[in-house]
């Protein structure tokens, strides 16, 4: 590594097409795009494209598939049934009407697909099919790789955009190994930097904190860019908490549907009937069985086979090995012991929830030729993998049509600005807190005043006036950190990120006056939902103030451009 010092070196480049995150609809978005284009491509990421993101570990199903039987409009409809009416039906139907076409892409590029006697896709429940996706990251990009129009940078960490007069010029990102600003121009540019993890304190602080479900890396870059440069963001109060088993983290529908296992109370009762079926409604009964004394929860698996015992066993250790490491080590498999279950903490993520950028249906937001795709764009839950290509798609599309233009340089005033900015924390005196502190003070405020796991992610208009005026102290103190190295510069531009978005939930959650979704989103101050909040919550920042949207709900049909 080179040594660092407090100077950094400016370089220029420019693209045609410029995609942020080199994930799972970045890769595709690229794909697409050089397929369609002699137009050259950008691809920044902040770790290796080859093992990056969500589909970092491998994943070992397409959660969005259209089973035989089903149509795309079935998916929308589950999807607007699952999110209690808050979804955007155009968004949905034009991904769902492309997630089968990516899953055979993806077949052709080498990703494995069991299939059934009859040769078809082996279905999993009524939207999944079965992968071996283990390799399904380094498949995506070999593939990006061998396209002599796409160009990859990893480790380069893009922290804001360049935009002038409501359009996209670009983007700023640092090196994380040497000291380089890079400043990005482009033509058009895609945001595909994934949700945010890490605002809210995790079930595991401390030393293993990063042991969660999102990807600790995926910070909330895509989303504090946009809001920072006045793209409007919709439903961020709609948060994602996932129901894992306790300590592991372990996916629970394995156990679910798999071998039927109920979840049970200490009293052995079944209590998922009471709540509901939904993620949310399964998380909710949770909580409250604990807040009353009738837990620990667990689903029930004592009693099962010793052949489904030791399928289980394999199943998770193909996909989360620390459950069944468990169960070996402490000889308790769970046809001896039941699987105790909890909540994680509260996620951003617009590809199991409808948070994030406000879109039309070609993924433009609402900054011109700027396109978000994946769990960074708003108003289409549930997309999952194959939902993250089909937008990656759309987006890539889009981006050809509108280029026209040649890319435009910054000002050279503005570019100095932003390095000097960044050179004062590589300079500055150590401050007398850390970085690592300061992300244990956010994440400590969010979860007592902004509903996190301690709160039982419940929270009040009381407690999230107290949890912005903590965040916006914290802000304050992040100006004097000081980084020995551009790593520890990037943790700082990751703090400052997290705490971007933040402010952002706070205020969503405040605005949405009802409790819609059971502990996504539980404001003890509105416990019922209301027929007055069927609409989008949506916010922009004008002049430094984060202005609250309502906007009415886009009919079944009905298509929003902007
Ligand atoms: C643990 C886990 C298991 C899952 N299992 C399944 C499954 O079995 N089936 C299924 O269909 N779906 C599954 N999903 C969901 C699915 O994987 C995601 O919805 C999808 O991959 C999201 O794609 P994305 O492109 O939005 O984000 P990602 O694929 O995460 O891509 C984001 C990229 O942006 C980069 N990045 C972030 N910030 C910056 C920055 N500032 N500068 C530069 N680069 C940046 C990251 O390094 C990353 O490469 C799972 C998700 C998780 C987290």
């Amino acid at each position: 590594m080179e040594q660092v010092n407090k100077i950094l070196r400016t370089e220029y480049l420019e693209t045609d097409f410029l995609i942020i995150g080199g994930g799972t609809a970045g890769c595709y978005a690229a794909l697409t795009f050089s397929e369609q284009s002699c137009g050259r491509i950008l691809i920044t990421d902040k770790a290796d494209i080859r093992r990056s993101g969500c589909l970092a570990a491998g994943v070992n199903a397409i959660n969005a598939y259209i089973v035989p039987g089903k149509t795309p409009q079935d998916y929308v409809d589950y999807a607007r049934n699952d999110a209690q009416g808050i979804v955007r039906g155009d968004l949905l139907l034009t991904m769902a009407e492309r997630l089968n076409r990516t899953a055979q892409k993806l077949e052709g590029l080498g990703l494995t697909i069991l299939k059934d006697e009859q040769g078809g896709y082996t279905i999993r429940g009524n939207r999944n099919i079965k992968i071996n996706g283990e390799n399904i990251k380094p498949i995506l990009a070999d593939a990006v790789s061998k396209k002599p129009g796409i160009t990859v940078m990893n480790r380069v960490n893009v922290f804001e955009y360049l935009v002038k007069d409501n359009r996209i010029q670009g983007a700023y990102a640092v090196s994380i190994d040497e000291p380089v600003l890079y400043v990005l121009t482009a033509k058009a540019v895609l945001c595909a930097t994934g949700g945010a993890a890490g605002l809210y304190r995790p079930n595991h602080p401390g030393f293993s904190r990063h042991k969660m479900w999102y990807p600790p890396f995926n910070t909330g870059a895509g989303y504090a860019m946009g809001i920072l440069s006045g793209a409007e963001m919709t439903t961020l109060e709609m948060r994602f908490i996932a129901l894992r088993c306790k300590d592991t983290i372990a996916p629970t529908g394995t156990l679910a549907q798999g071998v039927g296992a109920k979840q049970i109370n200490s009293l052995g009762e079944i209590y998922e009937q009471k709540y509901g079926l939904t993620t949310s409604q399964r998380l909710h009964g949770t909580v409250t069985e604990n807040r009353e004394g009738r837990g620990p929860c667990t689903l029930r698996t004592m009693g099962i086979t010793a052949e489904q015992d030791e399928d289980l066993q394999k199943a998770y250790l193909n996909m989360a090995p620390s459950q069944t490491l468990r169960w070996l080590e402490s000889g308790e498999t769970p046809r001896i012991k039941n699987v105790e279950i909890e909540g994680t903490e509260p996620y951003i993520v617009g590809g199991h929830t409808a948070s994030g950028y406000w879109v039309d249906t070609n993924r433009e937001t609402t900054i011109k030729g700027l396109f978000a795709a994946g769990d960074v764009a708003g108003g289409c839950p549930q997309k999952y993998v194959t939902g993250a290509f089909a937008e990656g798609e759309i987006a890539a599309n889009a981006a050809i049509s509108y280029i026209s233009q040649e890319a435009a340089l910054p000002d050279a005033g503005q570019v100095r600005e932003k390095k000097l900015w960044l050179e004062q924390f590589l300079s500055q005196e150590k401050a007398s807190v850390t970085t690592d502190e300061l992300e244990e003070k956010m994440q400590s405020v969010m979860d007592q005043y902004a509903g996190g796991i301690g709160s039982d992610y419940r929270f009040s208009e009381d407690s999230l006036r107290i949890a912005d005026g903590k965040v916006q102290e914290i802000q304050r103190q992040a100006n004097a950190l000081s980084a020995s190295d551009m790593q520890e510069l990037v943790y700082i531009l990751e703090l400052r990120e997290r705490l971007i978005l933040c402010r952002s939930v706070i205020a969503h959650l405040a605005a949405r006056r009802e409790t819609r979704w059971h502990s996504f989103a539980e404001n003890t101050d509105y416990p019922d939902i209301s027929s007055e909040m069927e609409c989008y919550v949506n916010s922009r920042l004008e002049n430094g103030n984060l202005k609250i949207l309502i906007r009415p709900l886009v009919g079944e049909g009905e298509a929003y451009e902007h």
